[in-house]
């Protein structure tokens, strides 16, 4: 009775956070088609092989349809009601034991907007702990701390359509050919148009090919490259004056310290070639409209933060963020809805729309709507719940959405982390890693089977629609997180997903002119959006940066070498990172046709290091690191340099984080992915 015989619905993707419009065809409850939407704001009449092809998870024999719970350390299916009643019962119990700080919540991009906002109010207004966050801690939370300092807000400074018009653009630690494919597609579009192209990266990655200069910097020099950019940029005039006067701070700082990052030394830091170095500075700063676009070879290393704000430093000595002249700096988001993850608050030091914790008037705001207070006492990131866990401290914790034992760092101590926990409720789709290690698995709906809006990478607020009814008795998060608060005797007041954003709107003013109904009739409306009668902002700071004073800030961060480092024990450094066909765990994209077209999981390396170490392509080969092993199948190239050999993290039966190590960005506490030194055998 959900559906007719056939059906079709707009929705936004549930994979990466390019966000395309698609149209869901569905026949008797069944999806049988996703078409991309002609008119969807940013994809236009296209879509990759994940969103279009994808949706067979859905009916795989593996999906979850009733609760689990743990009995004699077996999961057995239960009913809703005691399943529920068992979770409030576990965190009354932990909150009674230990207080409100011995729970915490791991939220995801997996949950809606309206379910984030849910998750966050659940803990503050329910348990009454800041103990809260999302994935973002793991791959962009080093944009958001940078661009904050920098610009005055956490997201993008430009659509993708303004980075469309660049004439110049500077691709940094990215691949949207294989992780974002609608974006990789029209920014090759625009090259083979005329516009120049300068990748930095240590991969031969796709886009990298049409490059008008490839910068291939040694994993974990991101900071010495910009400041070497920056050098020349200052050395040779291609900097915009009026800019810096009239709407910048920090260049006598920034000046002193770009002293000691001439050509050649920062040759010898990155490994890049001085004369490659020059050329891609001239390039940048000598366009007419530069952009900059950036992924998480930026983001997650040991100073993450610090290579996003010297990035933004290159756009704000040119004048080009903010300006008629340039556009911008854009973090591409890994995740569909990472981005409003965070902006809806499921972090432990904000509320939603980014007003912290610790401010009085920004607690007393949340307080005049929800009738109750709220901590001003920043709670525990990621990293640090699963500490507290193994310590003892955290008594429970609930993960909606995301396979921490397969996607976070150093997985075998999160493993001890978890079953050191004493309850940990779990939503999912499936069996997860994490789920295996849970006390309560709650089966929830997915990106198909739910109500709701996404945030894509450019600050777009889209819809979520039900194409289909969720399996068996799989419920959405936002009616889980509802039942248990209800079971506890605090009701969370917002009956519906839409009540939800309109709450969070009464909250956030950055967010107060957005609604479900606004959205059903535009289609798509950016943030900051503050009254339901203008539009959002798309591009920002054209007037004035968000900033206390008004102005950029130039960063003086000197480079500082990355945590990991090879030696004669682990001689290799590994990447990790997405492919084409696969979505962060693979989850849902190995439960799938995507399977058939990327059925393994490969360690890339170069054909000088497969001499080396005498190994063969198609071998399978045995990866070993300071904190654990991992098997994968050596497939011998040359999109890595040697030294350098790469994986993803789409198949967890692989292991490969349990190679990584916990050394965090020193601001942000995000992992440091992309250095773990490593040594391979064949086994
Ligand atoms: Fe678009 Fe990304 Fe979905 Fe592919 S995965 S269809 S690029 S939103």
């Amino acid at each position: 009775a959900f559906h007719p015989v056939k059906a079709r619905t707009r929705t936004t993707c549930g994979y990466c956070g390019v966000g395309c419009t698609l149209d869901v065809i569905a026949h008797d409850g069944e999806v049988t088609a996703v078409l991309p939407a002609p008119d969807g704001p940013v994809n236009r009449g296209h879509a990759c092989v994940k969103g279009r092809f994808c949706h067979g998870f859905r009916t795989s024999p593996e999906r979850l349809t009733r609760p689990l719970l743990r009995r004699d350390g077996v999961l057995e299916p239960v009913g809703w009601d005691e399943a529920l009643a068992h979770v409030a019962r576990g965190l009354r119990a932990a909150v009674d034991a230990g207080g409100p700080d011995s729970v915490a919540a791991i939220s995801s991009a997996r949950a809606t907007n309206e379910e984030n906002y849910l998750v966050q109010k659940f803990m503050r207004v329910v348990i009454g702990t800041n103990n809260v966050d999302n994935c973002s801690r793991l791959c962009h939370s080093p944009s958001a701390a940078g661009l904050t300092a920098s610009f005055g807000l956490s997201g993008g400074t430009d659509t993708f359509d303004d980075v469309e018009r660049a004439d110049c653009l500077l691709v940094v630690g990215a691949n949207p050919v294989e992780a974002h494919p609608v974006v990789g597609a029209r920014l090759l579009r625009r090259v083979l148009r005329g516009a120049r192209l300068v990748v930095a990266d240590p991969r031969a990655v796709g886009l990298a090919l049409h490059a008008d200069v490839h910068l291939r910097p040694r994993p974990g020099t991101n900071v010495a490259l910009f400041h070497g950019l920056a050098h020349v940029l200052l050395a040779e005039g291609l900097t915009d004056e009026a800019f810096l006067r009239e709407r910048a701070t920090g260049l006598p700082e920034l000046t002193e310290l770009l002293a000691d990052y001439p050509p050649d030394r920062v040759a010898d830091l990155t490994g890049v070639p001085a004369p490659d170095l020059v050329t891609a500075a001239r390039l940048y700063g000598s366009a007419d409209h530069p952009a900059i676009v950036y992924g998480l070879g930026v983001t997650e290393h040991l100073h993450g933060t610090d290579g996003v704000r010297s990035l933004a430093n290159l756009a704000i000595l040119c004048g080009a963020v903010g300006t008629d002249r340039g556009h911008g700096v854009n973090p591409l988001r890994g995740q569909n809805n990472v981005q409003g993850a965070s902006d809806m608050g499921a972090l432990p030091d904000v509320l939603p729309g980014y007003g912290k914790v610790t401010d009085p008037a920004v607690r007393m705001r949340a307080e005049g709507v929800w009738g109750v207070p709220v901590p001003g006492r920043p709670g525990l990131r990621i990293p640090d719940m699963f500490a507290a866990a193994r310590a003892g401290d955290l008594r429970a914790l609930w993960v909606i959405g995301e396979d921490v034992c397969a996607t976070d760092p150093d997985a075998n101590r999160v493993v001890h982390a978890l079953d050191a926990c004493p309850l940990v409720v779990c939503n999912e789709l499936f069996l997860s890693e994490t789920a295996q290690h849970a006390d309560v698995v709650l089966p929830v709906a997915s990106w198909l089977e739910k109500d709701g809006t996404f945030v894509n990478f450019d600050r777009r607020f889209q819809r979520v629609r039900p194409a289909v009814p969720p399996p068996g008795q799989a419920r959405t998060d936002f009616d889980t997180l509802r039942a248990v608060a209800e079971a506890m005797g605090v009701g969370l007041v917002c009956a519906t997903p839409a009540d939800a954003l309109a709450e969070c709107g009464r909250l956030a003013p950055v967010f107060a002119g957005l609604s479900h109904d606004r959205l059903d009739r535009e289609g798509s409306v950016p943030w900051p959006c503050t009254s339901p009668d203008r539009p959002g902002e798309a591009k920002l700071y054209t007037e004035r940066f968000a900033t206390p004073d008004g102005r950029a800030h130039l960063a003086a961060a000197p480079y500082l070498p990355p945590g990991e480092r090879p030696d004669d024990d682990y001689p290799l450094v590994l990447i990790t990172g997405r492919r084409w066909a696969h979505y962060n765990s693979g989850s849902m994209t190995r439960r799938g046709d995507n399977l058939a077209l990327d059925p393994v999981d490969f360690l890339d390396l170069h054909p000088d290091d497969a001499g080396r170490y005498d190994l063969r392509d198609g071998e399978q080969v045995t990866v070993e690191s300071r904190h654990g092993r991992a098997r994968l199948i050596a497939r011998v190239g040359d999109q890595t340099t040697p030294g350098q050999v790469f994986c993803s993290f789409h198949f967890p039966a692989s292991g490969v984080n349990r190679l990584t190590s916990d050394v965090a960005d020193t601001v942000t506490s995000c992992p440091e992915y992309k250095v773990t030194a490593v040594r391979v055998a064949v086994p």
